[in-house]
């Protein structure tokens, strides 16, 4: 992946937002952090877009189960309050597991179509069309993705049980807080969602 970093106004750095990555029920763009409701597309702050998916097979439908959107100074506060160790832990699986060969491979492959990155769990390789259960994340600034602190993620949900086994059940209990206070989920439904 190329980086720009020219300072050129007129060449705005990142791309634009997948559709995979909007609102799901409006299409548009995600427009306000979840925690502090801060106008996201003023382009002020980096904000990040998790969204976690599950698959229905007798359905043939693919459903979310949440998105949101968290801007870099919620983001902060809140990887702050969770246990350093847990952090740490996540952050090793994530180094040492991820199969970053491959997904230099798809950005390579399709520079232009980040839905093409996302196409096999970043994790185990496993196609997303094998995945019964999966979560998506993205950086963004306003209106743009943006790649410069990671790009975009998809995991499954064999290596999402793995990433919550290395959780310690502080972190995973401020997890659940989190998602209780944001959307009201309760904690058997948290379990599909880690924090990244
Ligand atoms: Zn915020």
């Amino acid at each position: 992946m190329e980086e720009h970093n020219s300072e050129e106004e007129n060449q705005p750095e990142g791309l634009p937002i997948p559709e995979i990555f909007l609102n799901s029920d409006t299409k548009s763009p995600i427009t306000n952090c979840v925690q502090c409701d801060y106008d996201l597309l003023s382009g002020g702050r980096y904000y990040v877009i998790e969204k976690v998916f599950k698959k229905y097979p007798s359905f043939q439908k693919t459903e979310i189960l949440f998105e949101y959107a968290v801007c870099s100074k919620c983001y902060e506060n809140m990887r702050g309050q969770l246990s350093k160790e847990s952090m740490e832990n996540l952050a090793a699986y994530m180094a040492t597991k991820t199969d970053v060969q491959a997904l230099q491979t798809r950005m390579a492959l399709y520079p232009d179509q980040p839905e093409e990155w996302l196409s096999h769990c970043m994790i185990k390789g496993t196609p997303k069309s094998e995945l019964t259960e999966f979560q998506m994340g993205a950086c963004f600034k306003g209106d743009r993705l943006m790649t410069n602190y990671m790009p975009p993620f998809m995991i499954g949900g064999l290596a999402l049980e793995e990433m919550n086994a290395l959780l310690s059940q502080q972190t995973k209990d401020e997890m659940d807080d989190f998602m209780g206070d944001n959307f009201g989920i309760p904690p058997e439904l948290r379990k599909d969602l880690i924090l990244i």
